[in-house]
């Protein structure tokens, strides 16, 4: 039977070129040998991705613990999937600081990017001419940015720049309780009409989520996880026999916070407003900003 298996791919990694205050990873220099090791860890996925059989149909989401877009090894790796037969999507987070050339290299049926404009680390002027760039070379992305108060002002002309047709998302700042006043939360959602969905802790203990069954995590050594956000280990992508073990589970996390978790929960029905743009978040349907 033919596989059908999203992946959310972290390797190694762990250095980016920003420092951005609210930086959720370790904000590290990679050495030549750490970037090395990285490196043949990406080599060893897409080759196993590449001997998986063509009718296969596997969905590919890079979550990099920093930056990857820019390293080569990277770029060239993202070129080779989107052009694989039994890849369906290849997408990857990135702060679009990177050269654009190596676009022309992809299938860009297959390609996306999840870009975020990061207001503290590059201006809006600069973010804008890398979307335009990728509005020339007809690349599907959607654009983020972290909903800060202080970026309000920014996040309203990333809105009003952008080409109408790209989806800008807001991403709540849940690290402080009532963080936002009424005021807030209409900006917010002017800007990103999704955004209260997005401004949730939900509750998932005990309820039905498709990772470990249609969406794993996996880390450079093939180690499989059923997401980001619970550690165990249920198997390694480099075993013959992995897919035994991936089958419907429910979450044992008392919440789930994040996009690329909550997304999976049958009872949200987001596939509706995402399609088959899950991986790279971009709906289905334009969303209708103010
Ligand atoms: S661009 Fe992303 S990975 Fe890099 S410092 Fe900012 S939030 Fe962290
Ligand atoms: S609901 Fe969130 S934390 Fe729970 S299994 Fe799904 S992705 Fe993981």
């Amino acid at each position: 039977m033919a596989l059908e298996l999203s992946i959310l791919y972290r390797g190694s990694l762990s250095s980016c070129n920003y420092g951005c205050e609210y930086c959720p990873f370790a904000k590290r220099t990679n050495t030549a040998a750490e970037l090395a090791i990285d490196k043949a860890e990406l080599d060893r996925f897409v080759n196993w991705v590449e001997s998986r059989e063509p009718d296969d149909k596997i969905g590919i989401l890079f979550t990099p613990w920093g930056e990857a877009l820019i390293h080569r090894y990277y770029q060239s790796a993202i070129a080779r999937l989107s052009h694989l037969p039994q890849v369906t999507k290849v997408a990857i987070q990135t702060n679009l600081a990177c050269d654009l050339d190596w676009v022309k290299d992809c299938n860009l049926d297959t390609l996306a990017l999840w870009t975020t404009f990061h207001p503290t680390e590059v201006s809006l002027d600069r973010f804008l001419q890398q979307c335009q760039k990728l509005d020339l070379a007809q690349v599907k992305y959607s654009v983020g940015i972290v909903g800060l108060k202080e970026h309000q002002y920014q996040a309203q002309l990333l809105r009003q720049e952008l080409d109408p047709n790209v989806y800008l998302w807001v991403n709540a700042y849940k690290r402080q309780p009532d963080y936002y006043h009424p005021d807030d939360l209409n900006l917010f959602t002017q800007i990103d009409p999704l955004f209260p969905i997005n401004n949730q802790v939900y509750d998932t203990f005990g309820k039905p989520c498709h990772t470990g069954d249609r969406v794993i995590t996996v880390d450079g050594e093939g180690t499989i996880r059923r997401c980001h956000f619970i550690s165990d280990s249920i198997g390694n992508i480099y075993d013959p026999n992995f897919a035994a073990s991936l089958f419907p589970r429910n979450c044992q996390n008392q919440v789930c916070r994040c996009h690329i978790g909550y997304v999976h929960l049958p009872g949200l029905n987001l596939d509706k407003v995402y399609g088959n743009g899950i991986l790279e978040r971009i709906p289905r349907y334009r969303i209708n900003h103010s």
